[in-house]
């Protein structure tokens, strides 16, 4: 194996708002119980744009390494890291460690943990060639996998897999997907799929339209264009009745205050996107007597991790993703703020 270098290429966040600069820095040596991972791809969530803008009410680290879906190999351990090995192929997620003591960690709702480290948020994140990861949480990758169509999973793959799962939606039920043809949106229709689900995509626009019907959703409604979003989703719904489940994925604040109408009575919506200085808003008339059932999913615990993986392992989950360099993250970043991306950027990170 080559040697690990003192220095690498980073994008890096100096100031509240960015941009970000491509520059570099020290290559992080692992703790006693972490290892080091050479990334070789890393997928740009939204997430990672929310952080250079430092828009959501939770503290974060400057300057700032953003990234939280990283697959690479691990090329460096501490006397302490256990359960992987160098030479393994590694993920890195939005969860970097967490204190594997407090009763969360105890009860596997690792995400709660108050302590918990956030990659590319309060630790540096993978948007780097060498990134570091708590052996207890980093994603251990079979081997047959493509690194750069699986680093999406490891958190967007993993947050709708999980949210998918908190829907408790069945199979043959219908699933509302808002922000269908964003990263999250376009892994929550494969998901939904390989998990006997049945989908309604909503975004905006005809690529996003085409992406989704490709993907397998039964109905497409453009909330760009729809005269009446409410009655157009339902109306795709069995019998009118309206979604089993809501997933929002959306960096917008509208449908957060509107799912309970297109909602069947006893469905669920659940809140993922984490659109700035918003609030979920609803009817409380129509919530008690349709019995809606209104909840919220962060990311997943190491075992909604394996899970995830598993389904893309398997072949169940191919989502579209365009790959470039990790220089050009501004340009994405850029895209990505007006809503031009549909499915996944996934960057590329120089050996
Ligand atoms: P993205 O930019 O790829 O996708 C967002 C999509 O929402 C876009 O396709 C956009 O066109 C669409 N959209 C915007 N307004 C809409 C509207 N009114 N109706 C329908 N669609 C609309 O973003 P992403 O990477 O998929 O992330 C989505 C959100 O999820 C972000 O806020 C991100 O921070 C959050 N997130 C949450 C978790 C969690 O654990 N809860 C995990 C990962 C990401
Ligand atoms: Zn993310
Ligand atoms: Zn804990």
């Amino acid at each position: 194996m080559a040697s690990i270098p003192t220095t690498q290429w980073a994008q890096v966040v100096e100031q509240k708002g960015g941009p970000p600069i491509y520059k570099e820095i020290p290559v992080p040596k692992p703790g006693p119980d972490e290892v080091l991972v050479k990334v070789k791809y890393t997928g740009v969530c939204h997430t990672d744009l929310h952080a250079m803008k430092g828009d959501w009410p939770l503290a974060l680290k400057l300057p700032l390494v953003g990234g939280h879906e990283g697959a690479g190999t691990v090329v460096a351990k501490g006397e302490l890291a256990a359960g992987i090995e160098i030479g393994d192929k590694a993920g890195i997620k939005w969860l970097n460690g967490s204190c594997l003591a407090c009763e969360f960690c105890k009860t596997s709702d690792e995400p709660l943990c108050a302590e918990a480290q956030l990659s590319g948020y309060t630790v540096d994140g993978t948007f780097q060639q060498y990134a570091i990861g708590k052996a207890a949480h980093v994603t251990k990758l079979p081997d047959n996998v493509a690194l750069d169509a699986v680093a999406p999973i490891l958190c967007a793959g993993i947050t709708v897999y999980k949210g998918l799962k908190e829907s408790g939606a069945r199979p043959g039920q219908t699933v509302a997907i808002v922000g269908a043809g964003g990263g999250l949106g376009s892994l929550a229709q494969q998901y939904a799929k390989a998990m006997g689900l049945r989908v309604i995509a909503i975004d905006g626009g005809d690529e996003k339209r085409a992406m989704c019907e490709e993907l397998g959703a039964e109905a497409y409604v453009d909330f760009t264009t729809s005269k009446d979003l409410v009655a157009d989703v339902k109306a795709a719904t069995p019998g009118g009745l309206g979604a089993h489940a809501v997933l929002l994925l959306a960096v917008s604040e509208k449908p957060f205050q509107q799912a309970v109408e297109y909602a069947r009575p006893r469905g669920a919506i659940v809140a993922i996107g984490l659109p700035a200085n918003a609030f979920l808003k609803a009817p409380v008339f129509d919530s008690v007597v349709k019995m809606i059932n209104i909840k919220g999913s962060y990311v997943g615990n190491r075992q909604d991790g394996v899970e995830a993986i598993d389904f893309f392992a398997r072949g169940l989950i191919k989502a579209p993703f365009k790959t470039v360099p990790l220089k050009d993250l501004p340009k994405v970043f850029e895209l990505m703020e007006q809503g031009k991306i549909a499915g996944r950027y996934v960057l590329e990170i120089p050996e």
